[in-house]
């Protein structure tokens, strides 16, 4: 088995070198953003200096190389995830965007009055407000799946959800507040028995371990670049081709069209259908650079690493005096939520940032999660693959400097 020296990984991201309120900087807000290595950094700023051109309908060569390099990212990313056909892969502005898409085409075309849209109770809000929106005008509502205090699926409830009348099951892969991977591939198998769809957000799975949509049967899919290495504003909906096919565009403009006239307009076919306008072709020439230098590193050693450090942060943080961690599922990938009974996540934050270590603190657009388990927010260290135990026992130190301030 090849070994891979995480350490010296370390050195593709110059963000580690610097130094924040003068200490070396400990990232680990991975979850919101991930950094980028300066090979996709390089790939980006090399394409704005020498190949600048839109892509899709020029016959010029600057513009066809473009169009072979952004087309590239979509063979990339069907590879990534095992999708079946490259047309099966829509490029997006990011998962909201890829979730927007669905909830808006799909939902607009196909959810009836008094259908039900299924979502589990510790959602992104990503994952809850479009379908809330296309709920409103078409007359069905969602019923959320609880969770028990660990912060698991509660399987009977699910099951009991299901009927007839569900129009879609929309569920998290890996919930960015208290990092509970959810078993997706039996939840979509118990909803295909009554054939409903199911897209599944995978904004936190998709960055720290190996995805095969084909293996999940998953309908639709959808995911970000910025939090896997990759630039901001471009993300990826997988969606299976039977589905795609029967979804009107979302948006209409540009590329999107076959023929145009004032009478009739005839669409594109996939994946240019939903594709609308000059797209962010940097960020998916990026992404595509992204791609590789993950699958160089292997999604498989990434899972590792990172649960390594995951089990080894557990373990640190949880004997820290009065701290405790929110999210204590069996399955759980790549993030730590916690609290104090007497301090504020923010004021741990603050702290924290003053000795150079970045975590997230507050609901984490999880709001319904908070609720669950009667907190207002928490403080969230969450782990990438260039993050060591060097980092941890930073956030340990810091931790407990913290408690000393209050
Ligand atoms: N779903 C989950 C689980 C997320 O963690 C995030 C990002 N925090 C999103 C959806 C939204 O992703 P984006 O902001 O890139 O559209």
């Amino acid at each position: 088995k090849r070994q891979i020296d995480f350490d010296a990984i370390r050195k593709d991201f110059p963000v580690l070198e610097r130094t924040v309120k003068g200490n070396p900087l400990v990232y680990l807000d991975n979850a919101a953003s991930s950094q980028m290595p300066r090979q996709v950094a390089d790939r980006i700023d090399y394409y704005h200096r020498h190949e600048h051109a839109n892509v899709h309908r020029g016959i010029h060569t600057l513009s066809q190389e473009g169009t072979d390099f952004y087309e590239e990212t979509r063979k990339k990313t069907r590879d990534l995830i095992n999708a079946r056909h490259g047309h099966e892969i829509i490029y997006t502005c990011g998962t909201t965007d890829s979730i927007n898409l669905v909830a808006q085409s799909y939902g607009r075309t196909f959810f009836e009055e008094g259908q039900k849209i299924v979502v589990s109770e510790i959602e992104h809000h990503a994952n809850i407000v479009p379908w809330q929106m296309v709920a409103e005008d078409t007359g069905a509502s969602l019923a959320v799946i609880p969770v028990n205090d660990r912060g698991e699926l509660i399987w009977e409830a699910y099951l009991d959800l299901l009927d007839e009348d569900v129009a879609m099951v929309a569920i998290g892969h890996v919930s960015n507040a208290l990092g509970t991977v959810h078993p997706v591939k039996e939840v979509i198998e118990e909803a295909h028995k009554y054939d409903i769809p199911v897209l599944v957000d995978g904004a936190q799975a998709v960055p720290h371990s190996p995805i095969d949509v084909q293996d999940l049967d998953a309908d639709f899919y959808a995911f970000s670049a910025h939090k896997m290495c990759g630039p901001t504003g471009f993300g990826i909906l997988y969606g299976k081709e039977q589905y795609l096919n029967e979804m009107p565009p979302y948006r209409g403009g540009g590329d999107m069209i076959d023929k145009v006239s004032f009478e009739e307009t005839t669409f594109n076919k996939l994946p240019h259908k939903f594709e609308a306008g000059t797209p962010p072709i940097a960020a998916g020439i990026g992404f595509g650079a992204a791609i590789d230098y993950l699958t160089d590193i292997g999604m498989e050693h990434i899972a590792h690493h990172e649960q390594e450090l995951l089990a080894y942060a557990t373990e640190q943080l949880e004997v820290i005096e009065g701290l405790r961690i929110v999210g204590t599922a069996k399955d759980k990938a790549s993030v730590i939520s916690f609290v104090f009974d007497d301090i504020h996540a923010s004021d741990i934050g603050t702290i924290l940032d003053q000795q150079g270590i970045a975590v997230r603190t507050g609901h984490h657009c999880a709001q319904p999660t908070m609720r669950r388990f009667n907190i207002p927010a928490t403080a969230r260290a969450s782990i990438s693959f260039y993050n060591n135990r060097n980092d941890i026992d930073r956030l340990a130190e810091g931790i407990k400097q913290a408690k000393k301030f209050f």
